[in-house]
């Protein structure tokens, strides 16, 4: 059993601007997401959820002014990017970054080589990496590709899940994993990250800006997020009143 514990979370970022004061986006965040739950963050453009989602992940760029984020109780702001990875903490990005020059099958061995301490036998990895694949119905040939050059935006999404896949993490926050997807896409990612759910007990913070994938993926939480922070929580039943009446109730009055 795992727990993540975000308590009072306060984030800001530096702006590209030297003379401009670094922007506070996260103004105390409480969350605790435990193996086996899944969480949902919803919330308008711009509340500051995939700085949420960084700051967890420890973007540089993202500084963590106050609060505490732990797993099992151990300090994850004061690991590194890597340490945070093989502690167990996986983020699908919004906008998974290209890297050309890197094939899709050596990015994925050396990340799991990273995170599980050694490198997978060949002969058990190469079964693996088709399976998953094959699952995500993802053709063989993205194998040899460029990691997520020139992919479309359902094939990024669905490579994000293929790494969810191997590198078994025990929290994984998917950051609106479900934009750009058409209803087929749509329908193998929600699968993908039901059968991590299943097979690994896994805790989920699904951070998305729409309702349609939690017809996919239930949540068990769905908290409400405006201006950086968690402003309401509840069941599955709130996703049910953000889908007919969206966030009016909880941003008007909120900024002047
Ligand atoms: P969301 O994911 O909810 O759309 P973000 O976390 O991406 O929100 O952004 C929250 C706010 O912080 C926005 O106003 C955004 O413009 C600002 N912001 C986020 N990252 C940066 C950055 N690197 N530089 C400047 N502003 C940023
Ligand atoms: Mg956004
Ligand atoms: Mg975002």
């Amino acid at each position: 059993m795992t727990t993540l514990e975000i308590r009072d979370l306060q984030v800001r970022v530096a702006t590209t601007d030297p003379d401009a004061k670094p922007i506070e986006i996260l103004k105390g965040v409480n969350l605790t997401v435990k193996s086996g739950e899944t969480h949902a963050i919803m919330g308008p453009n711009g509340s500051g959820k995939s700085t949420l989602s960084y700051a967890i992940a420890g973007h540089p760029k993202y500084e963590v002014t106050g609060g505490s984020i732990t797993l099992d109780g151990e300090d994850v702001l004061a690991m590194s990017v890597d340490e945070r990875a093989r502690a167990g903490l996986f983020l699908a990005m919004q906008y998974p970054v290209e890297v050309p020059g890197v094939s899709m099958s050596n990015f994925l061995r050396t990340a799991v080589t990273a995170v599980r301490g050694e490198a997978p036998k060949l002969r058990h990895w190469v079964k693996e990496v088709k399976e998953s694949m094959s699952a995500l119905e993802i053709d063989s040939a993205f194998a040899e590709r460029s990691v997520n050059e020139g992919f479309s935006g359902g094939e990024k999404k669905r490579h994000e899940i293929l790494q969810l896949d191997l590198l078994k993490p025990k929290i994984a926050v998917l950051d609106e994993t479900d934009s750009g997807l058409d209803v087929d896409a749509l329908r193998i990612v929600s699968e993908g990250v039901n059968r991590y759910k299943a097979k690994e007990d896994g805790g989920v913070l699904l951070i998305t800006h729409y309702t349609r994938i939690l017809r996919y993926i239930k949540p068990d939480f769905v908290h409400v997020f405006v201006d950086g922070r968690i402003v309401e929580s509840g069941g599955a039943e709130l996703a049910d009143e953000l889908e007919d009446k969206g966030y009016e109730r909880f941003t008007s009055g909120a900024t002047a």
